[in-house]
Order: structure tokens, then sequence, then C-alpha cells
């Protein structure tokens, strides 16, 4: 995280960290020109993982890397690494801790979230796969450092996978600071834990009813809506508007911090 002695030179200055790192690569211990892309760490029953590279998702990036964030359970991890041929309705039902009670996970019963999907699930089990017993330690300085590293310039995707809420505050501040830009969605916005979220996520909503309740905690919302009428923003790399963006370029949905003030909708095909 930024020490607080530079934050100090920033505001004596009138800088942006942005353009204060953009000046001097080396700034805070973090060398620049040295970096991972994938960094692991375990904290209780969950394994999150950030990673930088490429999709192939047209409605994410326009083949630009970004840094996406993964949050999986340690039991999701264990299935993944000790055994083969359990299908997705296995792995997805082990997802109360990292999905909580999202009503499209898996443990909630119905599933249905647009990450279960037959690709994405052979992703995660191969990201699974790759991780070692070792690489499951605390999130450190040294890996936080990383972290900073990777996001710097870069669009950030929070919760490519898992409930991006169960990401420290210092860590999505610390990411959303250097970033170009980030998205962030929650089905935790109801929660009070989760209430400071709102700073940087989009509150997963469903309608007019559920929008106007975001509101008054302070969400902006993302109004997945079968019928359209909300007071909102349609999403530019929807059908109904032509596929005309995607989110590394708009990035509207990033919460009270990021870009825009209004809601986003998107009809639900
Ligand atoms: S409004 Fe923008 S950031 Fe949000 S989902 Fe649509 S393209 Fe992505």
């Amino acid at each position: 995280m930024v020490p607080s002695k530079e934050k100090k030179f920033f505001i004596r200055f009138n800088i942006s960290l942005t353009h204060y790192l953009k000046l001097s690569p080396f700034v805070c211990g973090i060398n620049y020109r040295s970096m991972k892309n994938r960094i692991v760490w375990k904290e209780g029953e969950n394994i999150f993982v950030v990673r930088k590279g490429k999709t192939s998702n047209d409605k994410i990036s326009n083949g630009k890397p970004l840094v996406q964030t993964y949050t999986f359970s340690e039991k999701q991890w264990v299935l993944a690494s000790t055994s083969k041929g359990f299908g997705m309705k296995k792995f997805f039902a082990l997802d109360g801790s990292n999905c909580l009670d999202c009503p499209y996970s898996g443990n909630q019963g119905k599933g249905g979230c647009y990450t279960h999907k037959f690709n994405q699930y052979v992703g995660f089990l191969s990201m699974l796969r790759s991780i070692s017993i070792e690489d499951l330690t605390p999130l450190d300085r040294d890996k936080q450092n990383e972290i900073i590293k990777m996001s710097f310039n870069t669009y950030v995707r929070f919760g490519t996978y898992g409930e991006p809420s169960l990401l420290p505050i210092s860590l999505i501040n610390g990411i959303s600071y250097v970033a170009d830009g980030w998205t962030g969605y929650t089905h935790q916005w109801e929660k009070k834990w989760a209430n400071e979220y709102s700073q940087w996520f989009m509150a997963s909503t469903h309608d007019a009813k559920e929008q106007r309740k975001a509101r008054t905690i302070g969400f902006r919302s993302f109004i997945a809506t079968t019928i359209g009428t909300e007071k909102a923003v349609s999403c530019p790399a929807s059908k109904e508007m032509d596929y005309k963006s995607n989110c590394a370029k708009c990035g509207l949905c990033s919460g009270v911090l990021g870009k825009g003030t209004k809601d986003i909708k998107i009809l639900e095909h």
C-alpha cells in the first residue's frame, strides 16, 4: 500500500498518484520493471487469485491485457487438485465460502451464474490445478506490491469469479488508485458489512424496487432487468445497444468513486 510519506508528497505537490507513478517507477519500493502476472493467497476458507493476462471475451476487453480477480473455496481447490470427472454441478455446489448466499451460486441450489459455463469452468479447474500448497500463504506486503504493480495503468475486473467484497478494502483501494479503470459487482450490497464496497462496486439488482433500496444505502446499481423500464443508462456492451463498447473502455460499473454517477441496466434475454 502507499505509505503515508508518499501520500503527503502527493498532497503537497498537488499531483495524482497515477501521475507520480508514471514519473517515478521506483516509488514506494515498487520496481515496475519486474512483474509477476499471477498472485495467489489464502485467507480463511478461500483462495484468492489475481491474474494479469488477455481475454478472448470482446464484452470485457479489446485485446489488451487486464487484471482479473478470482475467489475460490479451498474445497473447490481440493476437489480440482485431487480428482477428475466430478462435473460442474459438484464443483459449483462447493461455493458457500466464496460466493456466499448469491442467488445464482451453486450452494443456493439453483445456480445460473454467468460464470457457470463450460469454458469458464474448464479455465477455473486448470487455474486451481496449477496452484500448489506452497502458494497458499497469506496476503503479505510483497504480494500486495506485486498486485499493485500489475494493476498499474491497467483495467481491473474485480470478481471474475467469486464475491469481490471478500477482498480486503485496503487492497481494492490501492488497486483502484493505480488502475486505468475498474469494474465490480456485488450481490452482498444489502449486508451491512458490505456497505463500504459501494465506493468501488455496483449493487447487482434486478428491478426498480431493488434499485431504489440500493440507492438508499449508497450503492449505484447494475440492473439485470427483464422489463427495461428502470431509470438507468443502458450498458453499451449489451445486445440492445448493439455491442458498442466493452468494459475496459467504458468502465461505468465502478461504484461511487469510479466513472459516472448513474445506474446501469442490461436486458436479460
Ligand atoms: S456499462 Fe460499461 S462497464 Fe458496465 S457492464 Fe456495460 S460495458 Fe461494462
